[in-house]
C-alpha cells in the first residue's frame, strides 16, 4: 500500500495517508500519516488495504496505531466517495450502498488478478525452494488448476527444470496444459497420480485435495496452498496423512511489495481515467 502511495503521488495525485505507517525506506517520500476522522471526512477517494478485512474482521491495518473497523471507516467517508478495495463483507458493502458510496473491488478486476499472478508464481516457487531438500531441477511438482496463477507457476517451475503435471476441470484447459509441454490430468481424477510428487501446489479455491488423493501422497510432499481462504486442501487428511501443509496467502505484498504496489498502481490509474472519460 504504501508503495502504490508513492506511485500514486508520482502520477500527480494529491495523496494522504491514514491508518498506514510508512516504513523507514518511504518516510520521507510520503505524506505523514493523519488521523482517520481528519483525512476521510475530506477524501472523494479512498484506497483501502486489499485484502482489506484481517483475520479479526476489522479494516487490515497491521501498522496503523489503532485499529479501524470497516463501518467506522465507510460512516467517515462523505456520501457520493468512491473506495477501491478488495472483497467487502455483505453487511459493509449494504452500508456502503445506503451512504452511495460506490465500491469498485479490485480483486474482481481481471487485469489485476493477471499481474498478481507473476508475484504469486515467483513466491511459490521461492516458497518450495525453501522447503525441499532437493533442486526443482529434476523434481516432481504438480500444480492443481491451471488459471493466471496455475499456469504462471507451471511456466516457471518448467524453467527451472521440474517436471510438471498440472491439473483442469474443462477439457479446453488440459488441452492447454499438454500444448504447452506439461502433463495434463483431469483434477476429478487426481487420486495415485502425484504419489512420485515432491511438492504439489493448490491455486483452486474448493475443495479439490480431498483425503484420498492426500492419502497417496509420498510421505515427504510437501503441500503449498495459494487459493483464497478455505483453500482446496482436506486439512484434517493432510494432519492424518502427516504431510507438512504451508499456506501461502497474500504472495504479491509479502515477495515483491515494490511491484505489487506498482500494479495496483496501473489497475487505479487506468479505473480513474476511465471514469473520468465517462463523466
Ligand atoms: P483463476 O485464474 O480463476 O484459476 C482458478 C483455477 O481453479 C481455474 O483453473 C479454475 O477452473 C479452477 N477451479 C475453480 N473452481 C474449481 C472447482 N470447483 N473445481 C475444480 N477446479 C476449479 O484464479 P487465479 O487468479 O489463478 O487464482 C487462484 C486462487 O489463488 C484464487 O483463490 C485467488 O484468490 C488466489 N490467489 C492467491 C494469491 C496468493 O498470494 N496466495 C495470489 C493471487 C491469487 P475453471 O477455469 O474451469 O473455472
Amino acid at each position: 500500500m504504501l508503495w502504490l502511495a508513492l506511485g500514486l503521488l508520482r502520477e500527480g495525485y494529491p495523496i494522504r495517508l491514514t491508518a498506514l505507517q510508512p516504513t523507514a525506506e518511504l518516510a520521507d517520500r510520503l505524506p505523514y500519516p493523519e488521523p482517520p476522522e481528519t483525512v476521510l471526512p475530506q477524501s472523494k477517494t479512498a484506497v483501502l488495504a486489499v485484502p482489506t478485512v484481517g483475520a479479526d474482521g476489522l479494516l487490515r491495518t497491521p501498522t496503523a496505531p489503532e485499529p479501524l473497523s470497516l463501518q467506522r471507516c465507510f460512516s467517515l467517508l462523505p456520501q457520493g466517495a468512491l473506495v477501491l478495495c478488495g472483497t467487502l463483507p455483505a453487511e459493509i458493502r449494504a452500508f456502503a450502498d445506503a451512504r452511495q458510496i460506490t465500491v469498485i473491488d479490485l480483486l474482481q478486476r481481471p487485469e489485476l488478478a493477471e499481474l498478481n499472478a507473476i508475484a504469486t508464481a515467483e513466491g511459490a516457487v521461492a516458497l518450495a525452494m525453501e522447503q525441499m531438500s532437493a533442486t526443482l531441477f529434476d523434481a516432481n511438482c504438480a500444480v492443481v488448476g491451471y488459471g493466471r496463477c496455475g499456469s504462471a507457476l507451471c511456466r516457471r517451475l518448467a524453467a527451472l527444470g521440474a517436471h510438471v503435471t498440472a491439473s483442469a476441470r474443462r477439457p479446453e484447459q488440459l488441452a492447454r496444459i499438454y500444448a504447452d509441454g506439461f502433463t495434463a490430468c483431469p483434477t476429478a481424477r487426481l487420486s495415485g497420480k502425484l504419489s512420485d510428487c515432491e511438492v504439489v501446489f493448490n491455486t483452486v479455491p474448493a475443495p479439490v485435495l480431498t483425503a484420498e488423493i492426500l492419502q497417496r501422497l509420498s510421505p515427504g510432499c510437501i503441500l503449498i496452498e495459494l487459493a483464497s481462504a478455505p483453500g482446496g486442501i482436506d486439512r484434517l487428511a493432510a494432519a492424518a496423512a502427516g504431510l507438512t501443509v504451508i499456506d501461502a496467502p497474500g504472495l504479491p505484498g509479502k515477495v515483491a511489495p515494490r511491484t505489487a504496489g506498482e500494479h495496483l498502481q496501473r489497475v487505479i490509474c487506468d479505473l480513474l481515467e476511465e471514469r473520468e472519460d465517462s463523466h
